[in-house]
């Protein structure tokens, strides 16, 4: 079993030893997904600390869940797997020096206070950002409005040749 992730953590003592953080998050910590998807087990998470050439410090972070959400198309509730890495600079809030990060490089921006690095909220935004606008079964067989639709066709499929014919003679009778 993995080991419980602090909520908030002080990142100054991770990044002194360039720190390896792994473990997960209660699934009933999380509140943000509500109404837009279900987190089935507890999210595993793994952050790396590092310290760049600039002196910045980067956080490399990789989230896994298992979630479930209501397929768009079929309306059906389905599982499935997320997987998301990214890549932050972590900056104290106020203290203007993201303004130079924002010039260097493309990463993203995750605020820290005095250190402390809010895990919790970090790792509910990755989800929140991984899991689809509209999200869909995307193994087509096991979406059940496809199940429905060869019902439909069949209907239309049925030929009838004279149908054509006979609106054609009654149209012109009533000329
Ligand atoms: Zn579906």
């Amino acid at each position: 079993m993995q080991a419980m992730l602090p909520k908030i953590i002080d990142c100054n003592k991770f990044v002194s030893r360039g720190g390896v953080l792994h473990g997960i998050l209660e699934r009933g910590e999380f509140t943000r997904n509500k109404g837009l998807f279900s987190i089935e087990n507890d999210v595993s998470v793994k952050l790396v600390f590092d310290l760049n050439q600039n002196g910045e410090v980067i956080l490399d972070t990789d989230v896994s869940a298992a979630v479930s959400a209501d397929c768009q198309r079929c309306l059906e509730i389905f599982e499935f797997e997320i997987r998301k890495s990214g890549e932050f600079a972590i900056c104290e809030s106020d203290d203007g020096s993201d303004e130079k990060l924002l010039l260097n490089e493309g990463r993203d921006i995750f605020y820290v206070n005095n250190g402390k690095l809010d895990v919790l909220r970090l790792i509910e935004d990755e989800l929140l950002l991984a899991v689809p606008m509209i999200p869909r079964h995307e193994d087509m067989s096991s979406c059940s409005a496809m199940k429905h639709e060869p019902f439909d066709e069949g209907v239309s499929v049925v030929r009838k040749p004279f149908a054509g014919l006979r609106e054609l003679i009654d149209t012109t009778d009533t000329d």
